[in-house]
């Protein structure tokens, strides 16, 4: 980032950020005096308001991260008025019905690939071009723990997470001399939205995934916000191309 801002001072994009850990993490910057712009295909006019309302500094916006041309200008818009973008959090993600691999048809795995891995490259892209001009920045993806590991019935969106490590490792390589940190965020069982309509889905799941988490419970949006910030703050000034599990233990075990 620029010299590793502080991230009081932090123009920060979070995508994904409608529910869930991105909007946990969207309201952790902001808390930390950050100016976010809140992005998601679902626009969080609502959520950014209630930060506005706080007196924080928040921005909706709506995108869908899987739209090259949108992504673009999305973020020459944010650059254009607010003259840069500091960090980022590229977190919108969707999960495949949970089936069988040879059961997932084309239509579910390309809308996966194109949301969970191409939205990252898409925002990537346009973040480091922005970055390089301004000497710095600080890039968070969110992978998995399923980025390291397997898990029944999602063999598209763990072929994702897996790339989206892939992609930030190499990212970082190439663009550590520009001083921008690129790094991944690999969260556990966390309890949003999304973990919540797979738990409804198989009602017994709850139990099982807690039983194989050393850390005896599912963990919460707050304590992915709380690594990002750190990943995004000059304290994880030399953490580069790291992807980070936040996960209570499980993908060790
Ligand atoms: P969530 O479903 O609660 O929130 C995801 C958000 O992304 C939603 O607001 C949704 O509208 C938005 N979104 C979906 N498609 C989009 C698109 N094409 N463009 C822009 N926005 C889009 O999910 P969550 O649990 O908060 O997950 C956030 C991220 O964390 C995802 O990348 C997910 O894969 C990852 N993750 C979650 C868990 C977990 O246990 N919850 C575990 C590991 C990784």
């Amino acid at each position: 980032m620029n010299k590793n801002r502080n991230e009081e001072h932090q123009v920060v994009l979070v995508t994904g950020s409608a529910q869930g850990i991105g909007l946990a993490c969207a309201t952790a910057f902001a808390r930390n005096g950050a100016s976010v712009i809140m992005a998601d295909i679902d626009t969080p006019t609502e959520q950014a308001a209630a930060l506005d309302a706080e007196g924080l500094q928040a921005a909706a916006y709506g995108c869908d991260v899987a739209d090259p041309h949108a992504v673009c200008k999305m973020i020459d818009r944010i650059v254009a008025k607010y003259g840069r973008l500091d960090a980022a959090l590229n977190n919108a993600g969707i999960q495949t019905p949970q089936r069988p691999m040879a059961e997932i048809t084309d239509e579910e795995f390309d809308r996966t690939v194109a949301v969970d891995l191409k939205g990252v490259w898409n925002c990537m892209r346009y973040e480091i071009r922005h970055m390089l001009v301004q000497g710095g920045g600080a890039i968070v993806n969110t992978s998995s723990q399923g980025g390291v590991t397997g898990f029944p019935g999602q063999a598209a969106y763990i072929a994702c997470k897996h790339a989206v490590i892939g992609l930030t490792r190499t990212a970082a390589i190439d663009y550590a001399a520009q001083n921008i940190r690129i790094n991944a965020v690999c969260p556990g069982v966390i309890r949003t939205p999304m973990a919540e309509e797979l738990l409804r889905r198989n009602p017994q799941l709850e139990q099982e995934l807690v039983r194989d988490i050393p850390a005896g419970r599912m963990g919460t949006p707050e304590e992915i916000a709380n690594a990002v910030l750190w990943l995004c703050s000059p304290q994880s000034s030399f953490v580069d191309g790291h992807a980070l599990l936040v996960d209570g233990a499980f993908s060790i075990h």
